[in-house]
């Protein structure tokens, strides 16, 4: 019997990577890699695993999550050491509670190794201090995007006092910025868009709740709300969003 490693492989940058996430590739016969994962990360994988791509992007071609759970399966019964490699923290907004589930339904060796989470490192490649004690009581990771009507409650966000961390918020964001603001957050506060966070191809605007739009950005981008945005250090030479 084989084992898998549900393995984060962090924001981006393919540094931020943990050691142990590393040396837990280093030992894959397969490697089953969510689009969102940076191919800077394989370098750590035997030149003989074999490597499976799983994309799996809003909206486009993806392979269906019971399909990936399957192939978990049939490559560990079949004595195979597997890593699955999926982006930031496998637990955070990435399904890697339900594969896990999966995997141990079918007495599946399982173990996780954790990332840092896209909702904590891309803004502190900003330089943005989630919870800077003065400006926050916390931090409140939420996903923007809705795919059965069941929203966050925004406006109790906009109460909570803690910075708010939004995933897969840009195809929302006029309808989220909007919620907010009537849940009664000032729309002078400090707020930001980070796209391709912690790569050569970041692109940020930082802005204010009332003003911050999702023009010119794909994705993905993690959007941030809440006072320590003004610690954002915008380099000079990041290009602005392109307009609309
Ligand atoms: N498990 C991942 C999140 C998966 S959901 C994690 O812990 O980070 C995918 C969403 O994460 C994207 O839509 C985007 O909102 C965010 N994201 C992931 N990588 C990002 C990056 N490099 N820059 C900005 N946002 C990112």
């Amino acid at each position: 019997m084989g084992k898998v490693f549900l393995i984060g492989a962090g924001p981006g940058d393919p540094e931020l990577m943990t050691l142990k996430a590393a040396r837990a590739l280093r030992s894959a016969d397969v490697v089953l890699v969510d689009e969102l994962v940076n191919r800077g990360c394989l370098a750590h994988a035997r030149s003989d695993a074999r490597i499976i791509e799983v994309g799996k992007r809003g909206g486009c071609k993806s392979t269906p999550q019971v399909f990936i759970e399957k192939l978990l399966i049939q490559y560990s019964r079949a004595g195979k050491t597997v890593a699955r490699l999926k982006g930031g923290d496998p637990f955070v907004f990435g399904r890697g509670g339900e594969e896990m589930q999966a995997l141990m339904e079918a007495g599946i060796e399982v173990e996780v190794i954790p990332g840092i989470t896209a909702g904590i490192g891309v803004p502190a490649a900003l330089g943005i201090p989630v919870t800077h004690r003065e400006l926050a009581r916390g931090v409140t990771f939420v996903t923007g995007h809705t795919k059965n009507g069941q929203e966050p409650n925004w406006e109790a966000l906009a109460r909570s006092g803690t910075t708010l961390v939004i995933y897969m918020g840009l195809g929302n964001l006029k309808k989220i910025t909007s919620a907010l603001g009537a849940g009664g957050m000032n729309l002078q506060t400090p707020a930001c868009i980070i796209e391709n966070g912690t790569l050569k191809t970041q692109r940020q605007v930082v802005s204010t709740l009332g003003e911050l739009s999702a023009a010119g950005f794909i994705g993905p981008a993690i959007v941030v709300v809440g006072d320590v945005v003004r610690f954002a250090r915008v380099a000079a030479n990041v290009p602005k969003a392109r307009a609309a």
